[in-house]
């Protein structure tokens, strides 16, 4: 069989490990399904995305990213207080608590408690790996070409990808 190497389009599955420069682990596939993502279509950060194309299997590579190139820099203007009437009064709330919320426009959106005050709440809206430095150890596992579906739908299907 022909080596397959990433490209635009190829359904490829990695296993990767997410070190954030504390030497905190932030995220890991170690012990699950490897990571199935649609290339090129902007299922993963895109600072990581471009240092795979041209990759193939059995291949390792570690890949730094700045945060312009992950889940961007940290925005002041998400840090905002709520009042404490905003959350349900039987919710025991804590600094570091995340929660999930709605934008203006109805869309998903995670929320950490900052700081707590009597009657007020600080609300981080930031994504938590925010003006954070990525560093990825990567291998890669599986390239192939995608399903039509997976194409129509623009994301890979089964083990590491959507389930549905
Ligand atoms: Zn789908």
């Amino acid at each position: 069989m022909e080596t397959q190497t990433i490209g635009d389009g190829k359904v490829v599955t990695i296993h990767y490990t997410l070190t954030l420069d504390s030497g905190e682990v932030a995220d890991s596939s170690a012990g699950r399904d490897p990571l199935a993502y649609l290339h090129g279509a902007q299922n993963i950060i895109p600072g990581l995305e471009s240092q795979l194309a041209g990759k193939a299997p059995g291949d390792k590579l570690d890949v730094k990213v700045q945060p312009e190139d992950g889940y961007g820099p940290r925005n002041d203007e998400a840090v905002q207080k709520v009042p404490r009437s905003a959350f349900p009064a039987d919710v025991d709330l804590q600094e570091g608590l995340s929660f999930q919320a709605q934008d203006p426009n109805g869309h998903p959106l995670m929320g950490t408690i900052a700081a707590l005050e009597d009657d007020e709440v600080t609300v981080d809206f930031n994504h938590p790996l925010a003006g954070q430095t990525l560093n990825f150890a990567v291998e890669v596992i599986g390239v192939r070409e995608p399903t039509a579906e997976e194409v129509q739908h623009g994301h890979v299907h089964g083990p590491g990808g959507h389930q549905h």
